[in-house]
């Protein structure tokens, strides 16, 4: 089989299931413990935190672990709206994953009023955001990168404008589909969400960074491990894997995303020619996302098809699988797209021939699969 959905999930690296494992045999006390074990694993603890806070260019008390992008996400947005008493306005994006709508959902019925961007021409400026914050806005809460299609959002330049407008509104930004794949500059940024297991690392890992100074208040309470901001015993072998995973495509971000670029270009290549092929990106998108429609073919139905002949792909965000999900919509394309939309996501060990059969497949569905009208 041909994995083509590294925007769901990912294959955890040798190197960093080996990390983990050593973890596991070898210093599984417990990091708070005052023991040698105990400070064997706090110093694992010490230099991932230090490893993660050189990739992303800031310092390490401002790196909380947590179990992923998800808890991330709660902890910041859930986190500011507590300091702020649930009072105040929030700006965020018309495509967030489920993960932000949902937690600002909750928000909003806590009191918080939200204001939703939509995007214009199926792009966002950071004039869309700046022009709609208002007096009492507090938080911004936006993603870098879509999970359905790879559109980036200019976020570092959406927080410049922002911040001269108003210094005091936090900036949070979903990195879940951009950590370690699309590089971020932290200047004008305040709480960052990502997560292990889109990088190679295994799932039930993931960072929130906090920037010194802010002050969001925690959700849960315990023993103080992360700050107090994230209590309970800290998961050593999974944060070591996700050190050693985020090393690994961090090191590699200019040579994968020029290998993602010719896997993209290669498919736009093969299926141009395709009488009902659809596009469902632009040149803002990122190249390890593709999101294509066939016409008159419903998503579940090619994606059947393609896995059939071997190849895994997504028919949107594997969390929605169980309720509908609006984003392609909210991007700027139609129902009938959207009701056809695939989402093919590279990941480093996908080859050009891969690509090819892929797209050999997909003009054969075109040509075989029953339409409907
Ligand atoms: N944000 C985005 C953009 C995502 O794509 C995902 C996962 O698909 C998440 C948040 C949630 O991440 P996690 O599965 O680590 O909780």
């Amino acid at each position: 089989m041909v994995y083509l959905d590294n925007a769901a999930s990912t294959k955890v690296s040798k190197k960093a299931a080996n990390g983990a494992l050593y973890c596991m045999l070898n210093a599984y006390a417990n990091p708070s413990s005052l023991h040698d074990f105990g400070l064997k694993s706090e110093t694992i603890l010490n230099n991932s935190r230090n490893s993660i806070a050189k990739i992303l260019g800031c310092k390490k008390e401002e790196i909380y672990f947590t179990s992923g992008a998800t808890e991330s996400i709660n902890i910041a947005l859930i986190g500011a709206a507590r300091k702020f008493k649930f009072k105040r306005n929030i700006l965020t994006s018309a495509v967030e994953h489920s993960a932000t709508k949902n937690c600002l959902e909750y928000i909003k019925n806590l009191g918080c009023s939200i204001t939703t961007i939509y995007p214009k021409d199926k792009i966002y400026t950071p004039k869309l955001f700046v022009n709609a914050i208002k007096e009492d806005c507090f938080l911004v809460s936006i993603m870098h990168v879509n999970n359905e299609n790879g559109l980036l959002l200019p976020v570092e330049e959406i927080a410049a404008q922002i911040k001269s407008k108003n210094e005091n509104i936090l900036i949070h930004v979903d990195a879940a589909q951009s950590f370690c794949k699309t590089p971020i500059n932290l200047k004008n940024i305040d709480l960052l969400s990502a997560s292990g297991h889109k990088i190679n690392a295994p799932k039930g890992v993931g960072i929130l960074f906090i920037k010194s100074g802010v002050k969001i208040l925690p959700l849960t309470f315990g023993g103080g491990q992360e700050g107090g901001m994230r209590p309970g015993t800290q998961a050593t072998a999974l944060i070591r894997a996700l050190e050693i995973a985020a090393k690994e495509n961090y090191c590699n971000l200019n040579k994968n995303m020029d290998h993602y670029k010719t896997l993209k270009e290669t498919l736009i290549y093969k299926l141009k020619d395709c009488e009902d092929i659809i596009f469902n990106f632009n040149n803002m998108c990122m190249p390890y996302i593709v999101n294509i429609s066939l016409k008159g073919i419903k998503s579940q139905v090619l994606m059947q098809f393609l896995q059939e002949k071997g190849f895994l792909v997504s028919s949107g965000a594997a969390c929605s699988k169980h309720y509908k999900n609006d984003t392609l919509l909210n991007l700027g394309y139609s129902r009938n797209i959207m009701d056809s939309a695939i989402r093919i996501s590279f990941g480093p060990t996908n080859s050009i021939i891969d690509i090819e059969n892929l797209c050999e497949n997909i003009i054969l569905a075109n040509k075989t699969l029953v339409k409907y009208k």
